[in-house]
């Protein structure tokens, strides 16, 4: 049954039966009124008259007025016959009344009299009693029919107070919750109101509304689940190792190469955090390094590869973290969710590098005694016959000696390349004095600053302290800051040569007054191989590279300032020794 019509029957049937209570009550007090009213308009009147005429019996035959007062009573009592058998006994009174009026002293006749007013007192005493007895049988039926009547009412209320607010509170909580439980996402959740009523109905609604979102909620979830087994399968087949870490550096996960090289078994590595891994783990320690404090020194240079043990030989990594951002939904700003560690494996390329640098060691080195011959051949030419050569021949010689002074330059720099690859510079770190190292350089770069008329502006400290350098290396440097100065400035321009003291040690300074260096470049001109676009040709791109190797190795500092049009300074900085 519906609601409405339950609530309408409920308060219907509540509402009759209070009318009905209210008329039977009603229509008793009527009753009851009515039962009183003939009382007094009947009996009450009727004893009345019959008092006032048996007062008055015994004085009619000497007192007109009690025959008066008699007769007016006799006559009421005439128009107020109501009970059965009043009639016959007015009758009577009539009749020995009249009987009496003719004869007046007939001490018979007032006997008659008063019986017959005796025998009226007790029709209507008998009337009342009877009409009490209906007017309390009355009261009593009322009492009943309203005792009945409101105890039905109170039965009824009593079902509607105690069910009613149950009947509606209940389903609108159970539906409440449920709308909670569903905007928390459970969509299991459902209604269980049975019945035909409108929360039945509400309830079929809302199951139906809750069964679909559970339906589009399950597809949804088997969608990203194939899209997450696909993304894994993709993951573990790649043959990089592959790392992913939350925002917080969890693994989130590891494909199985990388699982291979790190030598963690998956369990210990899935969940866990890689910070307190990599207190143990040395390799998830180099992982998680961040690239800017690897390179805070020198920003320009690649990180070094990782050298890890991998297919059964040393296999070299090149690490690239890949920070990973999302918009979420309804937001604008940016937000990090974490990372993705890549390893690319660059073992074949180190290996071609391993053979480069050997083979390039390995010519450097046998050309550097055939190219020893020739200047030696050369010098022997010079000064055995130098006045048979003419002019001609005289500039060929000098160009081979160029040529082959170049050459040794060249061998001279892959050597020392190979040197530096192989991680084989040998030092010979002493007390060195830095005016001797500045006077070995300018001694060696004398003749070519002559050829270009350029002057050489030397300006050192006084007393500067001695440093920790390997003298050979260490003038090797100053030499290829002045070649280079000397190549790239103009004839008959100026290089100054500064010697300062600082408070580590000793700063050397070479500025030209060249073209400059574009501020593109200038972060690149220490990587082997490398030659500002435009520039001579002539060198091998490995001077600074060397030089750079050079003085970090000796533990110094080496950099350069400059500005396009306005000149360079190259410098480096050793500590003295102490
Ligand atoms: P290279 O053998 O080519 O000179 P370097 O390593 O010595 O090799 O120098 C790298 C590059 O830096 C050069 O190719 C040149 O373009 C630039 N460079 C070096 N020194 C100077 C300088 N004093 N003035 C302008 N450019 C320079």
């Amino acid at each position: 049954m519906k609601i409405k019509t339950k609530l309408r029957l409920g308060l219907g049937v509540l509402f009759s039966m209070i009318l009905t209570l209210s008329l039977i009550a009603a229509s008793y007090i009527y009753a009851l009124k009515e039962d009183t009213d003939n009382i007094l308009q009947d009996n009450y009147k009727t004893l009345d008259y019959s008092r006032s005429m048996f007062l008055v019996i015994d004085q009619i035959h000497t007192d007109p007025k009690a025959l008066m007062k008699f007769e007016q009573n006799l006559k009421a009592q005439q128009s107020n016959v109501t009970e059965p058998g009043e009639g016959e006994v007015t009758s009577k009174i009539v009749s020995h009344y009249n009987a009496l009026k003719k004869d007046i002293y007939n001490p018979q006749l007032p006997v008659l009299i008063r019986n017959d007013l005796a025998e009226l007192t007790r029709i209507n005493m008998e009337a009342i009693r009877t009409k009490s007895d209906k007017a309390l049988a009355t009261v009593r039926s009322a009492f009943l029919w309203i005792a009945l009547t409101g105890t039905v009412c109170f039965l009824i209320a009593l079902t509607l107070l105690v069910n009613l607010p149950g009947n509606i509170g209940n389903p609108i909580r159970e539906l409440t919750e449920s709308i909670r439980a569903i905007a928390a996402k459970k969509y299991a959740e459902r209604l269980h109101f049975s019945g035909k009523d409108e929360f039945g109905e509400l309830a079929s609604s809302f199951n139906t509304m809750a069964e679909k979102l559970e339906e589009y909620d399950n597809s949804n979830l088997s969608q990203i689940l194939i899209e997450k087994k696909r993304i894994e399968a993709l993951i573990n087949n790649m043959h990089e190792p592959v790392i992913g870490l939350d925002e917080n550096k969890k693994i989130l996960f590891a494909n199985e190469e990388a699982v291979k090289i790190s030598g963690i078994a998956v369990s210990d590595l899935l969940g866990k955090s890689a910070v307190e891994l990599a207190v143990q783990n040395d390799l998830i320690r180099a992982l998680i390094q961040e690239k800017s404090s690897e390179n805070q020194n020198n920003g320009h240079i690649g990180s070094a590869p990782l050298k890890i043990y991998a297919d059964d030989k040393e296999s070299y990594f090149e690490k690239e973290i890949v920070d990973i951002t999302i918009v979420p939904t309804g937001e604008r700003q940016k937000k990090f969710i974490g990372q993705f560690i890549l390893l690319k494996n660059i073992t074949p390329f180190k290996e071609l590098d391993f053979a480069k640098t050997n083979f390039i060691a390995t010519v450097s080195h046998e050309l550097k005694t055939p190219i020893a011959s020739i200047k030696m051949s050369l010098q022997l030419l010079e000064s055995q016959q130098p006045q048979a050569l003419n002019e001609e021949q005289k500039q060929l010689m000098s160009s081979i000696k160029e040529d082959s002074d170049r050459l040794l330059k060249i061998t001279g720099e892959l050597l020392n390349m190979s040197q530096v690859e192989t991680g084989n510079i040998q030092l010979n770190i002493q007390q060195s004095s830095p005016y001797a190292i500045l006077k070995y350089a300018v001694d060696a770069v004398k003749t070519t600053v002559e050829q270009k008329h350029i002057e050489l502006v030397i300006q050192a400290d006084d007393q500067l302290a001695d440093v920790k350098a390997d003298m050979e290396k260490t003038a090797w440097v100053l030499i290829n800051f002045l070649t280079n100065a000397v190549r790239y400035s103009q004839d008959e321009s100026k290089i100054y040569i500064q010697l300062v003291a600082t408070e580590q040690g000793v700063k050397f300074l070479v500025r030209d007054e060249g073209k400059g260096i574009d501020s593109r470049y200038r972060s690149k001109i220490f990587d082997r191989y490398f030659q500002v676009p435009g520039s001579s040709k002539t060198g091998t791109g490995l001077g600074l590279a060397i030089s750079k190797e050079f003085i970090e190795a000796q533990g110094g500092s080496i950099g350069v300032t400059s500005e396009i049009g306005m000149g360079s300074t190259f410098y480096f900085e050793l500590a003295k020794a102490v």
